[in-house]
């Protein structure tokens, strides 16, 4: 490691005014991917502005139609809110599935989407259940708000202060896992709502995407047998040292068949 200051934000204005002041700064939720690319050097940021307490972002709130989680909620409180659990219980199914228990114990949904890894499990929810990425400045759809491979809309200070989710008939997300990290090698989220089936693909491509056919395919008849029906293109998906860009479009319709399987409301 190399020396940086460090600074624990009381509240989101706070921690904007100092990212603002320092454009060398980061802000640092769990650290779970932030540290280590700055054990590699591949981040040397000057000063880290903890966000981990500030109050506004450790909320979990619901009302008849949505679930708002505060952007420093860590995967395991996700995993074991009450209301999550009831609610959409999809999403504390894919928190409770994320890396190891230290992880999910440090890891946070807004820096999970702040860092939008190509293979991380949070875009898939988001996007699948066409979430909104609230800010300290502005609201962002989830169509608009994963631009590319670890890049989002967000501006170089902007802060994520919660993600609204709308609820869901039935969801569900499948991962087919990397077995050393857990990272989704494909992870494909599926979710039934008042105004149609959406499907949202992460760990195949630079970034998560939504997927037309299967979501045509579904909307019609939303079974498993359905789902299998659909043959993805390998173009433009991942070949990396894990899986082939063809081994990738053969798993996303079986996992989007798996998802509908355990899909529920
Ligand atoms: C061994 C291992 C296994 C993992 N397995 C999985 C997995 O199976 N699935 C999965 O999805 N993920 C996995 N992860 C990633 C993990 O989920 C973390 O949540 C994720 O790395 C980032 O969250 P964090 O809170 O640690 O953010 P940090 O590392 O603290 O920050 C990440 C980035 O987000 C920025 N940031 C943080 N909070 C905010 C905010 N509120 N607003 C704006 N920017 C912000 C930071 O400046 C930084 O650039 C794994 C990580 C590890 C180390």
């Amino acid at each position: 490691m190399y020396t940086f200051d460090y600074q624990r934000a009381a509240d989101p204005k706070a921690a904007v005014s100092a990212l603002a002041a320092d454009s060398e700064a980061k802000y640092l939720a769990g650290g779970q991917s932030l540290l280590p690319t700055m054990r590699l050097r591949l981040a040397q940021p000057s000063k880290l502005i903890d966000v981990t307490r500030i109050p506004a972002l450790k909320e979990i709130r619901a009302d008849g139609t949505t679930l708002s989680i505060g952007a420093a909620v860590c995967h395991a409180d996700v995993a074991s809110h009450a209301d999550v659990r009831r609610m959409l219980p999809a999403l504390a199914d894919l928190a409770a599935h994320i890396g190891d228990r230290q992880v999910r114990a440090l890891g946070t949904i807004g820096g999970s989407l702040a860092n939008d890894d190509p293979a991380a499990c949070y875009p898939a929810a988001v996007l699948g259940l066409g979430a909104t990425v609230v800010t300290d400045r502005r609201r962002i759809s989830a169509e608009d708000f994963f631009v590319g491979m670890y890049e989002t809309a967000l501006a170089p200070d902007e802060l994520i202060v919660a993600v609204e989710f709308p609820l869901a008939e039935r969801a569900a997300y499948e991962k087919f896992r990397n077995p050393a990290s857990h990272f989704a090698l494909v992870g494909v989220f599926v979710a039934k709502q008042a105004n149609g089936v959406r499907v949202a693909v992460t760990g195949a491509a630079p970034s998560v995407f939504r997927m037309p056919e299967l979501e045509r395919a579904l909307s019609a008849d939303f079974s498993p047998a359905a789902a299998r029906t659909v043959t993805v293109s390998a173009d433009g998906l991942n070949t990396d040292l894990h899986a082939s860009a063809e081994y990738r479009a053969h798993l996303i319709p079986i996992l989007a068949a798996r998802a509908v399987e355990r899909a529920k409301g």
